[in-house]
Formats: structure tokens, C-alpha cells, sequence
């Protein structure tokens, strides 16, 4: 057994992995790479790959042994400080531990200091961080420039799904030296990690990835005078206009709190749409079109299969709990982009007071500038009116299972029951919202749509998330839970920058005017932000800080 040859078809429990099972994976790797395989096969292969090193691991003869499984490079990841999504950054370790990375997931709502510190002390080649909700963005800024300040030359890879190239290229690669690189999904992660490693290419893509980002950011600052914007005083007088004095609010059948422990999956289960579902294991189309697709219909099948059959566990052996809590306050908007919410016992006392921005894009027709406040009633109106807000989850008990499957090594069921999980609670807003327009706010008791037609939402009235379009500030999540009490109501929490825990999670407002629509906001300007700083209580720059992404100027 001297000889290379008989070295190489030894069954060492080290070459059984640096061989056959490494190549195997490689094989997996670089078919992901050239479009011929798909995510969740991927995801499948390596868990095939991550069980058999957990066999063979035991007998591997000594410590160096394990050490020495060969390594492309190090890698560690992470989701930002007060956010907590995963599925897209696990994903992601999924696919480079295919590509033979050593990946180091710190997991979630990691502070800059814990990611440095980990680089540092495990020498790790490369970084990547995750986010999903707004202020991660800043957050990143934060850690590019911390890696700057300790003097750190590793490149920095920026994912998740807020995060864009733009940004990247405007806001976060400034403050560092070192490479700093936006990846889109899973697919690109190999290829960019590949380039950034590699002794040959190494150099030449990361003057060519800087070089792409310095012209983003001179095309950024060309088209910036091309946008026009109103005062925010003529936004305002351009807002929507409705004759409130021939209108007459519907009056929820309840005023005040309600909570729903244990809401019934069964009813979840049909209403769930699937289209986001193989978005997040990076299949694109329309769900049931897809699954007849011809390029992507039979994995999609496959995948389709076996959601299929963990929902059926999931509800009948009773992993997740759903609860939800909804609220009906009185309500009138006042002085035109705030609604003040108004004690239950309606002696008038002002509970709190909803924040809303206003549109300032200029506009050639006759469209409004819209703000969410538009949508209820003025004060001086004189009308009554209400809003409703809620806070559902399909996450409690989620982390049990998670956990199972991870210590089982298999990725593949985690993520599947994460990405479940949010499609529950996706399910539960929308059948929560469904029973109050026909049940507890009342106001269509007739309503009969399809699950299409739901999913669509064509239907009376809207539900506006804070940190979306409509509402893009996270820090209006702070009043809903002062009205609404989620944390003690059913055990759901926010993070220091927002961010919902259990991730699987949905909370917003319930407007029932039926001219209430969804729009962005866009961006704004600073009148507007210093007005908003005010109405909140914010300096200038704390409320920039969280406004960061829809500012139309540079801070
Ligand atoms: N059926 C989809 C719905 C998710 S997106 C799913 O299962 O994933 C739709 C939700 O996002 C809306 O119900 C609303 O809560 C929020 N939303 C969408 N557009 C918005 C906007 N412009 N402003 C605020 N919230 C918005």
C-alpha cells in the first residue's frame, strides 16, 4: 500500500471524503454553477455528502486527519445585528460547502464586533453577510467600515434581500479597501467566492468588480438631477382627495385587542401561496404553471412533493403553533400625514400617534401624492373612523424541529420547514385580514373570493407592513406593539432594528377605505425628513439613519 495508486483506492475513511465524496460533490458544485442543476438538488446532494463525513468522521485515525480535509478556503457568514432571517444565508453556506468551502454560520443578529473577532481568530478568507429587513443595510455599512478600521484585507460579500448592487456599490463599498461584492443568490455565490480566491483570477476581478462600482456610482450621481421633486407642502396639497363628508366609515365589531391562540393550520394550509416558496429555493415562475414548466417543472414537482408532506406533519403532529393578535382603535389622520389613535373608551384621549410619509415624486398627471394617512378620515372632518393592526406568526415551536434536522445534517428539511413556516404565516395574514373585512371589521360580510382572487388581493381595503413600500419606516413596528402587545400576546418579538422573531411573521395596519391602495413611497426629500424627525421626536440624523434607503439626497 505504498504506491500512489494503491493509496488513492485505499478506503481510508480520509480518502473515501477527499475522494470520491469530495468529487462527487465538486461534480454537484459545478453542474449549480452551469445552470444544469437546480437548488434543492443541490441542497439533497449535500446533505448525502454531510451524513457520510458524520459516518466516517469517527474513525478518521486522528485529529490532523480531520484537519486535513482539504479546504478551498474559509468562509464566514453571517446575518446582521438585529436581523434574523436565514433561509437565503444558509442556502448560501449550503452551496460553497458543495463547493469544498469550510463555511463558519454565526447564525443571527450577529454585532459587527463577534464577526471580526471570528474572522481574526479562525482566519477566514472571505466574509459574507446576510439581511432582509432595511436598517440591515446600515448595518453593513457599519461592519465594511469596522473591517476598514481594524485593518482587515478580506473580501466582503453582501447578500439578502434588501440588499442590492446599487447599494453595495454606493454605500457600502466606499468605506472599505478590500473587494466588496454584491451576490444576487445562491448560484452566483460559487462563481464570485471562486473568483475572489483564486490565486490566478483574484486580483484581475476585484479591479474589475471596483471598476463595475465606481461607474455605478458616477451613472448613480448623473441620474440624480434628472428626478424632480415637490415641496413637501405641494405633495401635500396634491394628496388624495375624497369627499368624507358623503362617506361613512364601517364600525368594527369589536373595539380594542383580540388574540388568537392556536389558530387552526388546517385553515392555513389551502390558503398558502406558493409562488414565493420557489422563489426562495431559486425556481422562478408562477405557481401551479410551474409546476409544469419545462425546464424547471419536474424539480419543482419534487419539491412541491415533499412540502406537501412535511405540511401534513407539520399540522398533524402539531410543530408549529399559529397565533395571531388584532387590534380596532378609533382613528382620525391629522395634520395630513399622522393618524392619531384614540383611547378605546372613546373619550377622545390620543393613545398614539401613526407617522406616515408622504409621495414627493413630481407628478404630470393627476395622481396624487400619496400618504397611508390619506386613507382615513381628517379630524376636522368631523367623521369617525377606525384602523385596525395586526401581528400574526406561524414560527412558535419552529426552532425545536430546526434544530433535529440540523443536528441530522440535513439542510435540506430545515430550510424546507423554515420556508414553510413563512408561508404559514404569510397564509395566516391573509386569512386574519380575509375574516375581518367579512367578520370583525364587517364591512364586505358577503365577500367571496377564490384563493386566487385572495392572493391577488382584489378585495376592499389593505394591510401595509411597516418597513414596506407604503410605510418603509421600521421604527412605526414600536407603536403597533404598544397597541397591540404581541410579545406577551403570543410570544412575538422585535428585534433592536425591527425585525420580527419568529422570523415566520407578518404585522402591519388594516385600512378599510375601499380608495386604500398600496404604493411606494419613493424617495424624499429633506423638508420632508426634518417635518418627520419632528412629528417623531427624532433628531435629523437618527430619523436619516433609519429613512437611509428612500432619501433622495446623500447624507
Ligand atoms: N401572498 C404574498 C403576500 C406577500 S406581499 C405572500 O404570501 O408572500 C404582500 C404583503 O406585503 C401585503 O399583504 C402587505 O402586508 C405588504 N405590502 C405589499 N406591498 C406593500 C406596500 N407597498 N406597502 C406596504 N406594505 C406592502
Amino acid at each position: 500500500a505504498d504506491t500512489d495508486e494503491a493509496r488513492r483506492t485505499s478506503s481510508r475513511p480520509i480518502d473515501v471524503i477527499e475522494g470520491p465524496l469530495m468529487n462527487g460533490m465538486n461534480v454537484v458544485g459545478d453542474l449549480f454553477g452551469a445552470g444544469k442543476m437546480f437548488l434543492p438538488q443541490v441542497v439533497k446532494s449535500a446533505r448525502v455528502m454531510k451524513k457520510s463525513v458524520a459516518c466516517l468522521l469517527p474513525y478518521l485515525e486522528s485529529e490532523k486527519d480531520s484537519c486535513a480535509v482539504h479546504s478551498a478556503g474559509k468562509v464566514l457568514m453571517a446575518t446582521v445585528k438585529g436581523d434574523v432571517h436565514d433561509i437565503g444565508k444558509n442556502i448560501v453556506g449550503v452551496v460553497l460547502q458543495c463547493n469544498g468551502y469550510e463555511v463558519i454560520d454565526l447564525g443571527v443578529m450577529v454585532p459587527a464586533d463577534r464577526i471580526l473577532e471570528t474572522a481574526r481568530s479562525e482566519n477566514c478568507d472571505i466574509v459574507g453577510l446576510s439581511g432582509l429587513i432595511t436598517p440591515s443595510l446600515d448595518e453593513m455599512v457599519n461592519v465594511a467600515r469596522e473591517m476598514e478600521r481594524q485593518g482587515f484585507k478580506i473580501p466582503l460579500l453582501i447578500g439578502g434581500a434588501t440588499t442590492s448592487r446599487v447599494h453595495t456599490a454606493v454605500k457600502i463599498a466606499p468605506g472599505y479597501s478590500g473587494s466588496v461584492v454584491y451576490v444576487t443568490d445562491a448560484s452566483r455565490a460559487v462563481g464570485v467566492t471562486g473568483h475572489l480566491l483564486g490565486d490566478e483570477t483574484r486580483e484581475s476581478y476585484a479591479v474589475e468588480v471596483s471598476e463595475e462600482y465606481a461607474d455605478l456610482r458616477r451613472q448613480r450621481e448623473q441620474g440624480k438631477t434628472v428626478r424632480a421633486y415637490s415641496p413637501l407642502a405641494q405633495a401635500r396639497a396634491n394628496r388624495l382627495r375624497t369627499d368624507w363628508a358623503a362617506y361613512t366609515p364601517p364600525t368594527p365589531g369589536f373595539l380594542g385587542v383580540r388574540v388568537f391562540d392556536d389558530y387552526p393550520l388546517e385553515e392555513l394550509t389551502e390558503r398558502i401561496d406558493w409562488t414565493p416558496f420557489f422563489m426562495a429555493w431559486e425556481l422562478a415562475g408562477k405557481y401551479p404553471r410551474i409546476l409544469e414548466d419545462p425546464m424547471v417543472g419536474g424539480e419543482a414537482r419534487r419539491l412541491f412533493d415533499d412540502a406537501q408532506a412535511m405540511l401534513r406533519r407539520i399540522v398533524a403532529e402539531k410543530w408549529l403553533t399559529a397565533r395571531a393578535v388584532i387590534g380596532f382603535f378609533p382613528a382620525n389622520s391629522i395634520g395630513v400625514d399622522d393618524i392619531e389613535v384614540y383611547d378605546v373608551e372613546q373619550n377622545g384621549e390620543v393613545r398614539a400617534v401613526l407617522h406616515h410619509l408622504r409621495q414627493q415624486m413630481q407628478r404630470r398627471t393627476d395622481k396624487p401624492n400619496y400618504s397611508l394617512a390619506d386613507f382615513v378620515a381628517p379630524a376636522d372632518s368631523g367623521v369617525k373612523d377606525h384602523i385596525g393592526a395586526f401581528a400574526v406568526t406561524a414560527g412558535i415551536g419552529i426552532d425545536e424541529h430546526v434544530r433535529r434536522f440540523e443536528a441530522d445534517h440535513d439542510d435540506y428539511q430545515a430550510i424546507l420547514l423554515k420556508a414553510l413556516a413563512d408561508r404559514l404565516a404569510e397564509a395566516l395574514a391573509e386569512r386574519m385580514h380575509e375574516r375581518v373585512r367579512t367578520e370583525f371589521w364587517g364591512y364586505v360580510p358577503e365577500e367571496q373570493l377564490g384563493i386566487e382572487e385572495l392572493i391577488a388581493e382584489r378585495y376592499r381595503g389593505i394591510r401595509p407592513a411597516p418597513g414596506y413600500p407604503a410605510c418603509p419606516d421600521h421604527t412605526e413596528k414600536a407603536t403597533l406593539w404598544g397597541l397591540l402587545g404581541p410579545d406577551e400576546a403570543i410570544g412575538l418579538e422585535i428585534t433592536e432594528h425591527f425585525a420580527m422573531l419568529p422570523t415566520a411573521a407578518v404585522s402591519g395596519w388594516y385600512f378599510s377605505h375601499p380608495e386604500s391602495r398600496y404604493f411606494g413611497t419613493g424617495k424624499i426629500q429633506k423638508d420632508q425628513v426634518t417635518d418627520y424627525a419632528h412629528r417623531k421626536g427624532m433628531t435629523v440624523e437618527e430619523a436619516e439613519r433609519w429613512l437611509a434607503p428612500v432619501l433622495a439626497y446623500d447624507t
